[in-house]
């Protein structure tokens, strides 16, 4: 444009960034979920998935803050890619923008559980959010982060928007588990998390989530649920369980019975926490938790 004067356009260069994102494939679930994948100017690519539930008239975006992921959990498709990049914040914001404007529907909650570990980029992360709040009128209140468990990004976040939900990827009790399933048990074991958690409730008052995956023979043994109970014996939590999803055929692990589920729920109910099993969304597009590879679907 030449009809716009030298300070406008500096300052333009200075304050926005003009989207280079590329929509590049879309997959419509059975069940209505979508999953979007999109391209960036360096050939990295980042899936993001829009859920939708029968029940409540939300729209929730499931965003990634990296392509790929440094933490290498080993139940993860996401995981076995390693990192590739960070994702800029304007890179998380045209996921929800490409969302809205192939949808014609505004996004109403956003959950930072697409590809990445959200506290490794957080500087970029917060960026985002601060633009879902302030341009795209989302409250922080209707953002969930989950992390692996990165404690400096829990008690920076904790300072930072003391107002949105923080959900924690536990997926075992003890650290003897945790840290065959996620490595970065090895940087900050999980009793310095736990306090960590607890520090973050004492800042917030607000109650954390504790996500948990279930696979079978596992971590999905009675004994691991009833030492959940203890070690979160004095945390302001919800429990969220999450029955496996497989992420190829020759898949090593499995989701356990439905029995194994329901014994598992009833005795972590008997701490009096509140235990939800996450719905499926998507899986046969690959679009449910721990799906995402960033690959293009037959
Ligand atoms: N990277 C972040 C957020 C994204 S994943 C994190 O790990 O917290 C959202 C949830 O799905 C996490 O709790 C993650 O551990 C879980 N998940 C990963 N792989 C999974 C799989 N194969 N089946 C079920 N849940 C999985
Ligand atoms: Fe990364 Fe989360 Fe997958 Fe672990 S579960 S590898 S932290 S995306």
């Amino acid at each position: 444009m030449t009809n716009v004067s030298k300070g406008l356009k500096s300052k333009l260069n200075e304050i926005s960034v003009i989207s280079n994102t590329n929509f590049l494939q879309k997959c419509i679930a059975e069940d209505g979920t979508i999953k979007y994948l999109l391209g960036f100017p360096d050939g990295e690519r980042v899936e993001t998935v829009l859920m939708r539930f029968d029940n409540r008239p939300n729209l929730t975006a499931c965003v990634s803050t990296q392509a790929g992921c440094p933490i290498k959990c080993i139940f993860c498709a996401t995981g076995k890619l390693g990192l590739k990049r960070d994702l800029l914040s304007a890179e998380m914001v045209d996921q929800v923008m490409m969302i809205q404007r192939d949808t014609n529907i505004k996004v109403s909650n956003i959950v930072f559980m697409g590809q990445g570990e959200p506290f490794l980029n957080y500087d970029n992360l917060a960026g985002a959010i601060k633009v879902f709040n302030r341009s795209l009128d989302i409250g922080a209140r209707k953002i969930t982060v989950s992390t692996s468990g990165v404690i400096p990004g829990i008690l920076k976040f904790a300072d930072d928007f003391p107002q949105a939900t923080l959900a924690i990827s536990l997926h075992a009790a003890t650290h003897e588990t945790r840290k065959k399933l996620v490595p970065i048990e090895n940087k900050y074991p999980i009793d310095d998390l736990v306090e960590a958690l607890k520090k973050y409730y004492d800042k917030t008052n607000r109650r954390i989530t504790i996500e948990y995956v279930l696979i079978k023979d596992i971590n999905d043994d009675l004994n691991e649920a009833k030492m959940l109970n203890l070690l979160l014996k004095n945390l302001h939590c919800n429990i969220n369980l999450i029955p496996y999803n497989p992420i190829n055929s020759n898949s090593k692990f499995s989701e356990p019975s439905e029995n194994q589920i329901k014994m598992f729920k009833y005795i972590l109910e008997l701490s009096g926490k509140k235990v939800t099993v996450r719905l499926k969304r998507g899986d046969d597009i690959s679009a449910a938790c721990g799906q995402l590879s960033g690959e293009y679907n037959k």
